[in-house]
């Protein structure tokens, strides 16, 4: 349930499980808070130089970008933990015509046709991503992979989790705030500049 914006302001697909009572998701987020806490790299930036506010634990989620397993094991684990996201995926990849390739780790549909692919272009999206799977419109560019990408590794981290915590995010903060798609802006402007190590106040940019 995660995408690239390639154009249009605050537009975002939306699944249709995983919708459950704000309340509960709120709880959800909480109780996952501990899991992630120790995971999050680089933390939050007291400083406010990014242009939101918000509690820290979503400035720390707007700045986590968390890389690849490490090891075999590590990625097998990876691998069931989002398996629930990456069945969903397939699925709809299923109904996409388009070229398949593997990219680290994930498997990219590149030039998706068929109703996502219209439903992508109607939205102003360049990509969606499910877990291991990664649906785009055209050929995505070495930004737009890192970007759902790190979607990817959001949801071996998040497993089932991933679902209801982005759409309860997206619910509050939109598409163009949430924490999530922030991060996966950052990782994408490191795709696209390595230099720049500017990191965790991912603000626009390639969106
Ligand atoms: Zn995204």
């Amino acid at each position: 349930m995660h995408h690239l914006r390639d154009r249009g302001p605050r537009r975002q697909l939306r699944g249709g499980s995983g919708r459950r009572g704000l309340l509960g998701v709120g709880t959800l987020v909480a109780a996952i808070a501990g899991v992630l806490g120790w995971r999050m790299r680089g933390g939050a930036d007291p400083r406010g130089d990014g242009p939101v506010t918000e509690p820290a634990l979503l400035a720390a989620l707007a700045a986590w970008t968390p890389a690849r397993a490490a090891t075999p094991a590590g990625q097998v684990l990876a691998y069931l933990w989002a398996a629930p996201n990456t069945l969903a995926g397939l699925a709809v990849a299923a109904t996409c015509r388009g070229s398949l390739r593997r990219v680290d780790g994930a498997l990219a549909v590149c030039g998706a046709r068929g109703p996502l692919g219209r439903m992508l272009a109607r939205r102003g999206f360049s990509a969606t991503t499910l877990g291991h799977v990664i649906i785009a419109r055209g050929e995505p560019s070495p930004a737009l992979l890192a970007h759902e990408l790190c979607h990817t590794r959001q949801a071996e981290r998040l497993g089932v989790a991933f679902g209801p915590v982005y759409l309860a995010l997206l619910t509050v903060y939109g598409y163009r705030r949430h924490p999530m798609e922030r991060a996966a802006r950052t990782a994408a402007q490191r795709a696209s500049d390595p230099g720049s190590e500017s990191g965790s106040s991912a603000r626009s940019a390639a969106g």
